[in-house]
This record gives C-alpha cells, sequence and structure tokens, in this order.
C-alpha cells in the first residue's frame, strides 16, 4: 500500500500465526493460536496499524500534508501515529489530553522524536473534542489537517481491522481481542459477518456502555447487527491501567514459557482472562481459538518498575 519507506523496516503485509503447546490445552483438547500483530513493524503495531492503515490511504488520496489526533500522555495511539505518520511522510499534530507535565512520559519523548508535534488540551475541552465548533477552532490554529479520531476508531479503522479475519486461513471457533474502546472488537465482528464467535476482554470497568458501542460501531460500518460476539468484564484488574501483581506475574510466565511479550493494559489482561476460562472449562473440548495480540508493547515503558531491562528494551 500507499508506498513505503526504503530508510525503515518495512511493514509487515499478514501477521503471522503461532501455535501455544501446554498440557492445560491438550488435556483439554483445546488448540490455541496466537495471531502475531505485535510483529507487524516494532513502532506502528497491532490495532493502531490495522486501523491506521486505510486512513493514512484516505489522507493520502485527499492530498492531506497533515495528520491531527488526540490522546493520552501515555497512549499507544499516539505513539503509533506518530511512527506512521514520519513513515509515510505525514507532518503530525497530538492533542494531548491534560495539562503539560514536567517530565515528559517515554511515549511523549517518542511522538517527538518523530516529529509529532504537541499540544496540550484541558480536560474540560477534551471532552468536546469531536464537536464541531472545537475541531473549527483546531483548523483555525493549524490549518487544514486529516483527523484520525482518538483510538483511531472510525469506519475505516473497522475495515483494516476486518482484514485479520481474511488473512486467517485455517479453521477456528472463537477470536478473541482485548478491549478499550470496542474498535477492534467492531472490527473483527464485521469481518467475521456472523460466523463464528469473538469474544472481547475488556481493559476498563463500564459494563453498560461498551456492548451498545460495539453495536453502533458495527451498525454504522456494515448496516447489520450480529450477536455472535460477548465482553467479559472479569479481568479489568481495577480499571484501565490498573494493575495487580497476579497479573504483572503472569506477564513474566507468558514471556518465560512461550517467549511472548505482552503488556499490562490490554494483552497481559486479555491472556490472564483468556487462560482463566479454559481452565474453567468455559470452552467446549476441542474448541479451536484465536487470540489477537493487539501489540501495544510501547506502554510496558510506563511500568517499568516492574519489569526488567531485557523485557522493555526488547519492547521499542
Ligand atoms: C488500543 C488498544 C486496544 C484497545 O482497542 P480498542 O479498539 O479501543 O478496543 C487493545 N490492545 C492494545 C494493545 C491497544 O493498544
Amino acid at each position: 500500500m500507499i508506498g513505503t519507506n526504503s530508510n525503515m523496516q518495512s511493514i509487515v503485509e499478514k501477521s503471522p500465526i503461532q501455535k501455544i503447546e501446554d498440557d492445560f490445552l491438550v488435556i483439554r483438547g483445546i488448540q490455541l493460536y496466537i495471531k502475531r500483530d505485535d510483529l507487524i513493524h516494532p513502532e506502528i503495531q497491532g490495532n493502531k496499524w490495522r486501523k491506521l492503515k486505510y486512513n493514512l490511504q484516505e489522507a493520502q488520496e485527499k492530498q492531506f500534508k497533515t495528520l491531527l489526533t488526540f490522546g493520552g500522555a501515555y497512549s499507544n495511539h499516539i505513539y503509533a501515529t506518530a511512527a506512521a505518520a514520519e513513515f509515510f511522510k505525514f507532518k503530525s499534530i497530538g492533542i494531548i489530553r491534560g495539562e503539560e507535565s514536567e517530565t515528559l512520559s517515554s511515549t511523549l519523548q517518542f511522538a517527538i522524536s518523530k516529529g509529532m508535534e504537541l499540544h496540550y488540551m484541558n480536560r474540560e475541552t477534551y471532552r468536546h473534542k469531536d464537536e464541531h465548533a472545537t475541531i473549527k477552532k483546531l483548523q483555525e490554529q493549524f490549518g487544514e489537517f486529516y483527523l484520525v479520531p482518538e483510538g483511531g476508531t472510525n469506519n475505516l479503522a473497522l475495515k483494516g481491522v476486518a482484514e485479520i479475519i481474511d488473512e486467517i486461513d485455517m479453521d477456528y471457533d472463537y477470536i478473541c481481542t482485548a478491549c478499550g474502546t470496542g474498535g477492534t472488537l467492531a472490527g473483527l465482528v464485521a469481518g467475521l459477518s456472523g460466523n463464528k464467535k469473538a469474544i472481547g476482554f475488556s481493559s476498563l470497568k463500564g459494563e453498560d456502555m461498551l456492548t451498545p458501542a460495539v453495536n453502533k460501531l458495527v451498525h454504522d460500518f456494515s448496516g447489520q447487527t450480529f450477536t455472535n460476539f460477548n465482553i467479559n468484564f472479569n479481568y479489568h484488574f481495577g480499571g484501565y491501567a490498573k494493575v495487580k501483581p497476579e497479573l504483572i506475574d503472569f506477564i513474566k510466565e507468558f514471556k518465560n514459557e512461550y517467549g511472548i511479550q505482552l503488556e499490562p493494559v490490554y494483552t497481559g489482561k486479555m491472556f490472564y482472562g483468556l487462560f482463566d476460562l479454559i481452565k474453567k472449562d468455559y470452552f467446549p473440548t476441542c474448541a479451536k481459538i484465536i487470540a489477537v495480540h493487539t501489540g501495544g508493547l510501547q506502554g510496558l515503558k510506563g511500568f517499568s518498575n516492574y519489569f526488567s531491562e531485557s523485557d522493555l528494551g526488547e519492547s521499542v
């Protein structure tokens, strides 16, 4: 797509699928595979790349020079957008929630290193960032830009995520993903088009809002409503970016056992939940499960007190 940048590591077209071998799976006849979207690119990876892909293409086709997007100081989306903007030769502007702090997060330092121009927006205005008046003000301030929504979720994002389904050329019964806004789950549900079953593991509290949000996203994208998905809210570990010792231990064990790095905000919680459900015999015997590794490994740096240098070093 959209040209590549020869000076940089290229973006993997189709992420690999890796089988996980373990006794607790064998005794239940369960087959577990991981769709390794963390391997798409060291910086532009996971679901954030899937969501950006067609937005970048649209911005190129419409000849925008600048991308503008929103996020918090540790946002995987800000990180990926900054890297992708440099890669595809856009100027980029990041509108960061809250006040500028004295020490910049590693995420924001990285964004600046990729040429992203950062501006801070107070939390009150930020709540209204999607409103016409706010966007008009930003246009007056910065000129023309292609707007990528916070977290990257829109129709073009769903189109990109749905390609995960197209890439899987094996038989399976379930596909699992971590959930924040639900955009990624919505893309998978749209891609499945009523077949098989998708399970989302919520990284945050907020049970009543997420299922309708996914339904709306899927409907806006496809004009259809599907019921072959559910969202599990039992593994958020206290809420967004909250951790507990057993989650940190799980992430370390996972790396030791299978050689795959997870992080505590999204993928760690999903795999913790998925393993727990398998061990509680939630899935029928012989089920074939695919879990999407949605990337986000830069987020580990925000938890550097829990992890060793080697875990952090490999991720970025
Ligand atoms: C942003 C993110 C998610 C959540 O994606 P949504 O589409 O907002 O549900 C999941 N995993 C990782 C690694 C992420 O960075």
